[in-house]
């Protein structure tokens, strides 16, 4: 996806671009493209940057260490402040019911915005923190070799033999 040139943007339609996108995400490995639309409008003194996306992703479970495939399922939205950075100090748009924790990124308002960058990010910020190829997954199996190594059969004629030993 190409960056978005900020003063273009409040130039656009309805102050607003819409991108489909299909495409590998440099840095985040994909079994298929990462497909979905991303929409981004200019609010003035604030970008309003919403996208939905989905792609597979190859996971290894935490509890078995196998791989398994998973569907990463994104739907996120997200505010940013245009503020140049030297004068960081800019207003906020009180007038519009927002928080400033609504608005924890900025952009300079001549600047651009990355839409690959920002949806990276989404996509990072989707993968579970705890990967199970199953919500039963019971682990790495044990076999009974290493539970009971009394019983392996391979040292059954050593133990024959014992008795028939002369002391
Ligand atoms: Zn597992």
């Amino acid at each position: 996806m190409k960056a978005i040139y900020i003063p273009q943007l409040a130039q656009a339609h309805e102050r607003t671009q819409t991108i489909e996108f299909k495409e590998n995400l440099k840095g985040i490995e994909t079994l298929t493209p990462v497909q979905g639309s991303l929409k981004v409008t200019h609010q003035g003194n604030y970008l309003e940057v919403s996208a939905q996306a989905d792609t597979i992703v190859t996971l290894s479970c935490h509890r078995c260490l196998q791989q398994f495939n998973h569907r990463l399922s994104v739907a996120a939205s997200e505010l940013i402040w245009l503020a140049d950075s030297e004068d960081g100090s800019g207003t906020l748009p009180f007038d519009q019911d927002l928080s400033v924790d609504d608005l924890v990124e900025s952009l300079p308002p001549n600047g651009s915005f990355e839409p690959t960058a920002w949806l990276y990010e989404q996509l990072c910020l989707a993968i579970p923190q705890k990967q199970l190829c199953d919500q039963q997954c019971t682990g790495i199996e044990v076999s009974d070799a290493i539970l009971n190594p009394g019983i392996d059969r391979r040292w059954a004629s050593l133990e024959s033999l014992k008795g028939q030993l002369p002391s």
